[in-house]
């Protein structure tokens, strides 16, 4: 598997749909910039009463529809490229879903597994006070949320901390936070809501019934489990699941019980672990459950109606696309598949419903949040939901007509668009408007 590069990736997805659109230079110079990368050295407390000294990053995109909205992520591998590329990817999303915010992304350069809880509360305190000291977070103009490796707790002691140097209350400065300090009912399950609002549009329109339908999950995270959760109570069959350390499949024409999925998960703290210790594996005990034990890699090639990415970037890329089986992909994670994939997949004729779309939900119950927050008010769980149902829907219906719109192109090269460069296209539309109105493009 080649190296990961995801800002590439993203420049690489915005030059088709540039081609498409017939962009100028200046407006493809424009989205391909980010409006401002912060990136500097901060230092936080050890338990042993040294300090250790870490890299973080802030990148802000864009902010013409908007203040930047997006998460902090935790992890050792985090670096200006991958920033750079979530935060772009970022204005993207928020103009797909057309909520009134721009794009950010923010990472430290760290493994946060080994920190102590005090050594966390330390490093997330002096990153957002770097953040608030120099202008770059705040209500109006930068709202940062969870991501990989951050927490509702992380975020309640970013908010602390804002608020300490502002001297007065700004929950809004901050998404994700726990319901007690202002968070909004339906945020935890909002990515995995939002990508099976789109799914049930997309199957209903091909007239195919959720009884009638297998997914194969990738990832029971946050987003992984709360889907196939959903999914599961509306009737369609989950047939199969990872986590990193390896899969189940169903071992005969039946689907899984999530309440079982979720029981195996917590007895071993994996699927996998549920059935085999090390090389061994309980053939009885796979019998009696109607479980196969399968790798990672065999759960992606499995023939299934739809293939749920909810975990890492990359995973589907030129080396294994054409292995590929499902009929249909529904990325939750960010940024699963390549652009050389999604070249073998289409040839293959298998859809793609894109990050940027299909995981979307999450920052538009953090919008939600934001608005709670400004307005003082707090909203019902059914009326998030119900909000989120339409915006999803909408956002949906948006790409359908720009799939139409460019389907047949008169001199285009184009015979008809993926649904990803159909979401650029709709970002990209939004986002241009909104500059050429704010006179900051020509
Ligand atoms: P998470 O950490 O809660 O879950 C990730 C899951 O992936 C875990 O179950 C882990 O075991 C599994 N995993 C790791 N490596 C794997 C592998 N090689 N094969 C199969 N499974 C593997 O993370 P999450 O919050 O669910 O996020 C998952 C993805 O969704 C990320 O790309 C994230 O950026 C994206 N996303 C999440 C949200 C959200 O609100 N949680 C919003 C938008 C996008």
């Amino acid at each position: 598997m080649a190296a990961k590069k995801p800002f590439l990736n993203f420049l690489k997805n915005l030059d088709t749909a540039a081609e498409i659109l017939q962009l100028s230079e200046a407006e493809k110079e424009a989205l391909a910039t980010p409006e401002a990368i912060h990136e500097t050295e901060i230092e936080f407390s050890r338990d042993s009463g040294e300090t250790e000294t870490v890299t973080a990053y802030r990148v802000q995109h864009n902010s013409a529809r908007g203040p930047y909205k997006g998460g902090i992520r935790y992890h050792h591998e985090a670096d200006l490229e991958e920033v750079k590329a979530l935060a772009s990817l970022m204005s993207f999303k928020c103009s797909v879903v057309n909520i009134p915010m721009g794009g950010g992304k923010g990472g430290i350069k760290i493994n946060p597994k080994p920190l102590s809880e005090t050594e966390l509360e330390s490093l997330s305190r002096v990153y957002f006070r770097w953040g608030t000291e120099n202008g770059i977070f705040g209500v109006n103009k930068d709202v940062p949320a969870p991501d990989v490796y951050t927490t509702p707790q992380i975020m309640s002691w970013m908010l602390d901390e804002h608020e300490k140097i502002l001297g007065h209350k700004s929950p809004g400065v901050i998404t994700g936070k726990p319901l007690e300090l202002g968070g909004s009912l339906g945020r935890n399950y909002s990515t995995a809501m939002g990508g099976f609002y789109v799914l049930q549009k997309h199957l209903a329109k091909l007239g195919k019934k959720p009884v009638d339908t297998t997914i194969a999950v990738q990832g029971f995270g946050n987003a992984g489990s709360y889907f196939a959760e959903i999914a599961h109570e509306a009737g369609y069959k989950i047939v199969a699941v990872s986590d990193s350390k390896g899969g189940i499949c169903c071992d005969s024409d039946g689907y899984f019980e999530v309440k079982s999925l979720k029981e195996w998960k917590k007895q071993a703290g994996s699927f996998r672990g549920n059935f085999c210790e090390g090389d061994t594996c309980d053939i009885e005990k796979m019998k009696k459950s109607q479980v196969k034990v399968i790798s990672n890699e065999e759960l992606l090639k499995l023939d299934v109606d739809v293939l749920v990415l909810a975990a890492l970037d990359g995973v589907v890329h030129d080396e294994n696309a054409d292995e590929i089986s499902a009929k249909l992909i529904l990325e939750l994670a960010n940024g699963p598949v390549t652009p050389e994939a999604d070249e073998i997949l289409e040839k293959k004729g298998i859809e793609v419903l894109p990050d940027i779309l299909a995981n979307a939900g999450g920052v538009t119950v953090s919008y939600f949040e934001w608005v709670q927050n400004r307005s003082g008010d707090v909203w019902e769980e059914d009326y998030v939901n119900a909000k989120l149902k339409k915006i999803m829907e909408n956002a949906y219906s948006d790409l359908e007509k720009a799939r139409e719109k460019f389907a047949f192109q008169p001199g285009s090269r184009q015979a008809g668009i993926s649904w990803r460069q159909a979401a650029f296209i709709v970002a990209i539309d939004r986002i241009i408007a909104a500059m050429k109105l704010r006179g900051t493009l020509k």
